[in-house]
């Protein structure tokens, strides 16, 4: 069912609206028109959970090709990567090794990566890990999910490391014994641990602290920009990040505005688990792709 799903984002072109294209050279031509307005992207190679040590040593082969051809291509931007990609659910330290070698790989280039955060089960291994490459390179940041009880805590253990810190709602399905579950709960935990940050930026000691507001809910970014205003932030102390073709009226006016605005942009083969993930977010994108399920199995039937 999920590959049929997946199968009809593609046909009715609906897929390309949420990635940028199968191959690297793709992508590079999807975020030229964004290249030349100045505005910075984070590129993700698509890819989770990998199944041999092969294709995680792929993956990171990928990362340093993808931070090459950016600088190659004069494109302003950096990298986001997920640590099952990077063979986490194989061995950690060959996950540590690869990601040092990413980071490291960065830092030559005076780039940064950031490390997407996936499920629970690998929370406290993905953050042990951030915690590691930017002792070492100083170049990493790290989503923190807003549905997770942990996040307040989490947000106290990484300021002394000053990672650039990613604030997101969540995308993964959590119990209730580890997440709020209800939409406004979720939104209320999101205002305050984005006020925590603030309140860490605004700190003698917060000098390199970064936050990058990701979110797409018009009253999360307007709380923000409010904030933002209110305490005179630096223009290199926070950014808003939004995802490739979600909501774009709001990403431009974000740009208009003159805030700083980095667009994520995900490219590759393996695309099925995030395509099914934005479907999930918002019942009218799943409802576009099951009306044409059913009205495809209806011509089928009558064949
Ligand atoms: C740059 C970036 C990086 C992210 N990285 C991570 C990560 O590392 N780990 C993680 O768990 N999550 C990540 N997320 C996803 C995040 O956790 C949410 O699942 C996602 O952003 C939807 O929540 P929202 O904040 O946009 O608010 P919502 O309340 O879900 O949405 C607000 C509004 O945005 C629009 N919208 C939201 N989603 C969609 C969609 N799929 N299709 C069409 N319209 C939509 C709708 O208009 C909706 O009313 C990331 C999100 C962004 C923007």
């Amino acid at each position: 069912m999920t590959d049929r799903i997946a199968r009809l984002g593609v046909r009715y072109g609906f897929a390309r609206r949420f990635i940028a294209g199968e191959a690297l050279e793709e992508a590079l031509r999807a975020i030229t028109p964004l290249s030349r307005a100045g505005q910075p992207i984070i590129l993700n190679h698509l890819g989770e959970n990998v199944a041999t040590p092969e294709e995680a040593r792929r993956a990171r082969d990928s990362y340093v090709q993808i931070l090459r051809s950016l600088r190659e291509a004069g494109v302003t931007g950096n990298i986001a990567v997920k640590l099952t990609q990077l063979g986490l659910d194989l061995n950690p330290q060959l996950c540590l090794s690869l990601t040092h070698d990413i980071a490291a790989a960065a830092a030559a280039m005076r780039n940064s990566i950031e490390i997407d955060m996936e499920g629970s089960a690998y929370t406290e291994a993905t953050l042990r890990i951030l915690e590691e490459v930017q002792k070492e390179h100083g170049n990493a940041g790290v989503a923190v999910q807003a549905y997770l009880f942990r996040s307040r805590a989490d947000l106290q253990r990484l300021a002394p490391l000053k990672p650039k810190i990613r604030l997101v709602k969540g995308a993964y399905r959590e119990p209730a014994s580890i997440a709020f579950q209800k939409k406004s709960e979720v939104d209320a935990n999101y205002r305050k641990l984005l006020d925590q940050m603030l309140d860490q930026l605004l700190l003698p000691n917060g000098e390199g602290l970064r936050v990058a507001i990701a979110t797409h809910d018009p009253a999360l970014v307007d709380y923000a920009r409010g904030r933002i205003q209110g305490i005179r932030l630096a223009a290199d102390q926070y950014e808003f990040q939004m995802l490739l073709g979600i909501r774009r009226d709001l990403q431009e006016e974000i740009v208009s505005q003159g805030h700083p605005f980095r667009v994520y942009v995900p490219f590759g083969e393996a695309w099925v688990p995030y395509f099914m993930r934005r479907l999930s977010e918002r019942p009218a994108n799943l409802s576009f792709v099951l009306r044409s399920l059913l009205a495809e199995s209806k011509k089928t039937n009558s064949k």
